[in-house]
């Protein structure tokens, strides 16, 4: 049995020698140390690190977080996944639904307070259903935004005690695009309005970019929010 200071020194020694490692030898490194101990998350804008764990994993769990706020095009695109690919969906909810969230802290916390909606909608939930997992992969890439930019492709996430990877944390969009189409891979329809990133439907939480904006420039577009808080 592994201790979290032995996870902690395999993340450091991973981080460095699989830097230059392609996207399916990291996810090959995860499957082969840590087995059904370890999960894809996804948003559902596409399906790229499922389709790419699923190919050294099959049966991966690929967990994903309904936040009660999503538009019926992300679910479509969660529910696809499951029906088409070698995968096990997880869905995790929040505690509270969003009519009892709206009783207890009032209606649209979205619009007053983003951070406090997200962590009781995303944060905590992830928190909880990572319990079941020693390492977690995540689609994060360095081209998406500033704060994003020095993403290790893997990381020890001492928040939660748990193995952090970004196995396409080198790609760039262009990467992404090649391999959906080499790879017929699924992808939510929203990108074909317009959209460049896709969280929860509220304007306020994602919206189209503007003329010349791209990649997460919606996201929480003018209230200097950057990120829901799960790689914070
Ligand atoms: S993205 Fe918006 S609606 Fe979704 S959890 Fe965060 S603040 Fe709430």
């Amino acid at each position: 049995m592994s201790t979290t200071a032995d996870y902690e020194a395999l993340a450091t020694a991973a981080a460095r020698d699989l830097e230059e490692a392609t996207a399916q030898e990291i996810l090959q490194w995860a499957a082969d140390t840590f087995g059904k101990r370890f999960c894809v998350t996804s948003s559902m804008e596409d399906a790229v690190v499922a389709h790419l764990a699923s190919s050294v994993l099959p049966g991966v769990d690929v967990v994903f977080l309904d936040t009660g706020y999503h538009f019926a095009e992300t679910i479509g695109t969660r529910d696809a996944v499951a029906a088409t690919m070698p995968v096990n969906v997880i869905t995790l909810t929040p505690k509270l639904t969003v009519a009892e969230q709206d009783a207890q802290y009032g209606p649209n916390l979205h619009d007053r307070d983003p951070d406090l909606c997200c962590s009781l909608r995303k944060v905590e939930p992830l928190n909880r259903g990572l319990g079941a997992y020693d390492a977690w992969a995540t689609g994060l890439r360095r081209d998406e935004s500033p704060t994003r930019a020095n993403t290790p492709v893997v990381a020890w996430d001492a928040k939660r005690r748990k193995v952090k990877l970004a196995p396409i944390a080198r790609w760039t969009q262009d990467d992404v695009d090649a391999y959906v189409q080499a790879n017929g891979v699924l992808l939510n329809p929203l990108l074909w309005e317009g959209y460049t990133s896709i969280g929860c439907s509220p304007l306020s939480c994602t919206a189209k970019p503007g003329e010349g904006e791209k990649g997460r420039a919606g996201r929480w577009a003018g209230s200097g929010k950057t990120e829901c808080g799960i790689h914070l």
